[in-house]
């Protein structure tokens, strides 16, 4: 498939990468990374990374702007780390003359000609390295240290994937692009006294429901006073893993900019994709996001995580049992 793929990148002068709304490393590291591979392998093509950006990752690299000068119908379309239609940010596969989707998402549909599905993949970035490594795209120090942040990010440093093959890949990069590792973490984990202070605050009012569900409400007002914006305080949902009376554990943020409240949410056992499906949202079996419009809506979804939790532990209890 891999070798697919690049016969077709090699077909086209002009490719547009594409990926998820709501940006975050991997997304974002996939496309640069990808785009600078394609660059130098094939210096005369003209390659886009296109879609809404983030201060917070500004050190990955600039996303590009498309002008009127792209003929879409003559152009290939790359979306990465996106398995349906309606996350793509800022493309639509159907004005490419043809499409690759590289995802690590469970699948959800078809929308390109070709798609490249691995859901045990730890990351896209993960995939994309491996397509560097099994084809003659061409790598330097700066693609992989964009790929190399891109997995560290969406494994929660190697916490919701640490298999074998994934310390091996790695440890390849690591050594084959001499990667300083140190520096890197540096860029992905730096943090402003606020963010440590917002985290202080969620710590303290994070609410448990009977069977293990934590969470908090940010509202429009308590993120403006720690100077956050609903995106980040989202993301601190990654900081609250392995917390003993805690299975399940949900941000529940109003980002009144687009009139939405926005739901991060993480397991250590329960499978939540299910629950964040019904609320306009998806993602993987132990995180997940979903997007609803009051609170109100937001408190049934705690509702049926605490659901999915007494099942997860009275599951548990039979199999201990047994
Ligand atoms: P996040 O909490 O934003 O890091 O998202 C965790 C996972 O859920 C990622 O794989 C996202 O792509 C996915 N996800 C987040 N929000 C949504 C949504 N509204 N619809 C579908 N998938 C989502």
């Amino acid at each position: 498939m891999w070798k697919k793929i690049y016969k077709m990148i090699k077909k086209y002068d002009t490719i547009v990468i594409s990926r998820h709304i709501g940006v975050d490393p991997d997304a974002m590291g996939s496309q640069l990374g990808l785009k600078l591979a394609i660059e130098l392998t094939f210096p005369e093509k003209k390659v886009y990374a296109i879609g809404n950006g983030s201060c917070k990752f500004g050190y990955l690299g600039k996303l590009d702007k498309l002008d009127e000068t792209v003929d879409f119908s003559n152009s290939l379309l790359i979306v990465l780390d996106t398995p349906d239609k309606k996350r793509i940010d800022g493309a639509v596969p159907a004005d490419f003359k043809e499409s690759i989707k590289i995802d690590h998402h469970p699948f959800v549909e078809e929308i390109c000609t070709l798609e490249l599905i691995d859901d045990k993949a730890s990351s896209t970035c993960q995939l994309i390295i491996d397509f560097i490594y099994a084809t003659k795209l061409k790598a330097n120090k700066e693609v992989m240290e964009k790929l190399f942040v891109g997995l560290v990010s969406d494994t929660n440093r190697f916490i919701f994937n640490s298999s074998n093959q994934l310390f091996l890949t790695v440890g390849k990069i690591v050594k084959d692009y001499n990667l300083n590792v140190e520096k890197l973490y540096q860029n992905l984990y730096m943090r402003s006294m606020n963010e440590v202070r917002l985290q202080g605050y969620i710590s303290q009012n994070m609410l448990i429901t009977d069977n293990g569900v934590g969470y908090v409400i940010l509202t429009n007002d308590i993120i403006t006073k720690f100077k956050a914006d609903a995106a980040s305080a989202g993301n601190m949902v990654n900081n609250f893993n392995y917390i003993d009376e805690i299975l399940v554990w949900a941000m529940i943020s109003e980002d009144k900019k687009n009139d939405i409240v926005k739901i991060n949410i993480r397991s250590r056992g329960p499978v939540i994709n299910t629950v964040a499906e019904k609320y306009n949202g998806g993602g993987h079996k132990m995180a997940s996001g979903a997007r609803v419009t009051t609170m109100e809506e937001a408190k049934l979804l705690i509702n049926d995580l605490d659901r999915v939790c007494k099942r997860y532990i009275e599951e548990e209890d039979i199999s201990e049992s047994n």
